[in-house]
């Protein structure tokens, strides 16, 4: 039998964003391969303790954590509650992310700014926090939510483009850094994933998206954690520095 598997018994993770959408899905998938689960939130705290109850009953431990992804403090505090608790941190997804749509001419500072914070400063702030425990504790793997967006560009999202493009380039120098030291990191790059995020999103639109895509459906949840459990388990144990699309192609 070969010694690479998915199950995570044992492992410690913690999911940015983890109360709802595609972050509560990789939380739950972690949970069910074994890990202990640390989730944070931003403002949801009943729908962060619906998680940590799903969790429990899955027969594992999970934390909720009320902490802003883009705070610097926050992710710090995060990281040592977690490893004062557990005694540890394997796995770290970076998932928590926020859309300020809108075309260049439109397109405020503010917007800007917002999402810059919220999807690539906090890449830097968590991937930061856990770099030392990570080595200390003999390796770890991480894995930062881009979007195919990030790879192809898209016309009045070039705020929340160029925060997912940026991980990229930030995920692959982490990997480089930290590979000696047994830290793997990779992407995860979405298409489109049917949640809260793309509910705005009207008929048309959507027409159009599923049209552009050659499994010719949106995505769901689950889908997304699939790639993600792979990513954090050993079965991907020589995989670093890679970008998965999880878009039904829609990026070929
Ligand atoms: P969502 O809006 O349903 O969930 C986003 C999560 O991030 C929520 O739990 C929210 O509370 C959390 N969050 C937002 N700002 C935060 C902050 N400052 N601090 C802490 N948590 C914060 O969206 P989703 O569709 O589940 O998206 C999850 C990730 O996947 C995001 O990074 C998003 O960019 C990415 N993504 C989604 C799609 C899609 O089609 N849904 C496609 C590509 C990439």
């Amino acid at each position: 039998m070969s010694q690479y598997t998915l199950d995570l018994t044992g492992k410690v993770a913690l999911v940015t964003g983890g109360s709802r959408g595609i972050g509560k899905a990789i939380a739950l998938a972690l949970a069910e391969k074994g890990a202990k689960v640390a989730l944070t939130y931003s403002r949801s705290a009943d729908a962060a303790e619906e998680v940590k109850t799903a969790i429990e009953s899955l027969g594992t431990q999970a934390m909720i954590i009320q902490a802003d992804a883009a705070s610097f403090e926050g992710a710090n505090e995060t990281v040592s509650a977690i490893i004062a608790e557990w005694g540890g941190l394997d796995i770290l997804v970076n998932n928590a992310g926020i859309t300020k749509d809108g075309l260049i001419l439109r397109m405020t500072e503010e917007h800007w700014d917002q999402v810059m914070e919220t999807n690539l400063k906090s890449i830097f702030n968590y991937c930061k926090a856990v770099a030392r425990p990570m080595m200390k504790g003999g390796g770890g793997s991480v894995i930062n939510m881009g979007s195919i967006v990030g790879i192809t560009g898209n016309a009045g999202q070039s705020n929340y483009a160029a925060s997912k493009a940026g991980l990229i380039g930030f995920t692959k120098s982490y990997a480089k850094e930290l590979a000696s030291r047994n830290v793997r990191a990779n992407v995860i790059a979405p298409g489109y994933i049917l949640t809260d995020m793309t509910d705005a999103l009207d008929e048309k639109v959507l027409e159009g998206i599923t049209n552009a895509t050659p499994l010719g459906r949106a995505g769901n949840v689950e889908e997304v954690a699939a790639a993600c459990v792979f990513l954090a388990s050993d079965l991907s144990s020589y995989i670093t520095g890679e970008v998965i699309r999880v878009d039904g192609g829609m990026a070929i």
